[in-house]
């Protein structure tokens, strides 16, 4: 049994199998399948720690099929934390059956932002060239490759120094978690996070040598690479001497919220903060009028807890908010679940852009970029003409930051 199975056992032991769980389970929603179900998953865990169950390459593709959306784990009335015992059974099956490319990705390359920048930029040259598309559509490479557009020609890291600071007196000192994907495929996002912020009176600091959350190497059972990321980055924000910690990513607001290593330093969500700062502000800014709706990320909602501070920012910025039927609903991106599941995934995508339709926004917001990727995504597959945008991005165009556009 692993350590992390063992820790984890009152919890499992919780499970009554009533099978509420199911009822928000978007997979299960999906393909219908009692395998997938989120008690199933409990259930294997158990065997897997009691040896009931081999870790073989049947339990780990059993356990790939979660989004860990934690939809489960806040409906269950027995307070069972679903999505950590699938991570800690996935740290088990990554041993007994490691998937050589998803280690030599995820825990070599991404966890070194030397290689990762290096292998980003093989990665521009070949979608610059049309290597990959060429390989997309002769089918020698999967659909899912086609799921992160083009890479930004330059990084967010080379556009944002490591000091930005406030216009005017500055009323708070920050740190800025810049996370991968915004970092490689959105650093609009990021440029207009540090632009705003210094806007609104921060003093911003993005330490140089920030690595990645850790939550692709969460997801993909490596536990300890991602304990080490995380100790790496504390240890960058406190020799700074930084107390407080922003990010625009949700999943990196809740991975690195969560991690005890982040334990003495205040992380906050920006929209939680762009409140807070705006507050009884006389801001005078240009609003936006398009209408505009607002898709909740999992990591946001159901990990954070936090669903009305990127509406209120919205309101406040927004003459025509409108209220999307199943906001919270995962969007089936879930990190790598989309590269692995991709027609899972684009099942639960095709619900999520009904929605978007329904309300009939020409903007939908939302604060993760992984869930930006994946509306877009499916937005480009439908031939919908909604853009994607960060709170930020709207906000910035609000006062007047017109180089900082959305996604579409
Ligand atoms: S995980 Fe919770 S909701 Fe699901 S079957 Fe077990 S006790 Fe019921
Ligand atoms: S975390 Fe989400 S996808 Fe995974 S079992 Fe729970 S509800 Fe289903």
């Amino acid at each position: 049994m692993t350590e992390e199975l063992s820790r984890l056992k009152d919890h499992y032991l919780r499970c009554v199998r009533c099978g509420q769980c199911r009822s928000v389970c978007p997979v299960f929603e999906e393909i219908r399948n009692e395998t997938v179900t989120p008690r199933a998953k409990v259930f294997l865990a158990h065997m897997l720690a009691g040896g009931e169950v081999k870790a073989d390459a049947e339990a780990s593709f059993n356990l790939s099929q979660c989004l860990l959306c934690r939809a489960c784990s806040r409906e269950c009335p027995s307070a069972v934390p679903v999505h950590e015992i699938v991570t800690a059974a996935r740290s088990l099956t990554s041993r007994k059956v490691p998937n050589p490319v998803q280690k030599i990705v995820f825990k070599d390359i991404w966890t070194r932002p030397a290689l990762l920048n290096l292998s980003a930029g093989v990665v521009r040259r070949c979608q610059g060239l049309g290597i990959l598309d060429l390989g997309i559509s002769l089918k020698l490479l999967p659909r899912s490759f086609s799921l992160p557009g083009r890479l930004s020609p330059r990084p967010a890291r080379a556009l944002i120094s490591q000091l930005t600071k406030a216009q005017g007196r500055a009323k708070m000192r920050l740190g800025y978690f810049l996370g991968c994907s915004t970092n490689f495929l959105y650093p609009e996002i990021a440029l207009g996070t540090v632009e705003v912020l210094s806007q609104l009176g921060c003093d911003v600091i993005m330490p140089r040598e920030l690595k990645c959350c850790g939550l692709p190497q969460l997801e993909t059972g490596e536990l300890n690479a991602a304990r080490s990321l995380a100790a790496a980055n504390s240890e960058s924000f406190k020799r700074l001497g930084i107390e407080v910690v922003v990010t625009d990513c949700a999943s990196c607001a809740a991975t690195i919220k969560e991690s005890p290593e982040f334990e003495r330093i205040r992380v906050m969500d920006l929209s939680e903060l762009l409140v807070e700062l705006l507050s009884g502000q006389n801001t005078g800014f240009t609003r936006i009028q398009k209408p505009v709706t607002y898709h909740d990320p999992c990591h946001q909602a159901k990990a954070l807890g936090i669903t009305s501070s990127p509406r209120e920012l919205l309101r406040l910025i927004c003459d025509d908010y409108r209220e999307m039927p199943g906001a919270s609903k995962c969007c089936g991106g879930g990190g790598t679940f989309a590269l692995n599941h991709y027609d899972i995934s684009m099942g639960i995508l095709n619900k999520k852009v009904a929605s978007i339709k329904e309300t009939g926004a020409e903007t939908v917001a939302t604060s993760c970029p992984t869930c930006i990727m994946q509306l877009r995504h499916g937005l480009l597959k439908h031939s919908c003409k909604t853009e994607v945008a960060h709170p930020v991005q709207l906000l910035a165009q609000c006062l007047g930051l017109a180089h900082i556009k959305p996604a579409i």
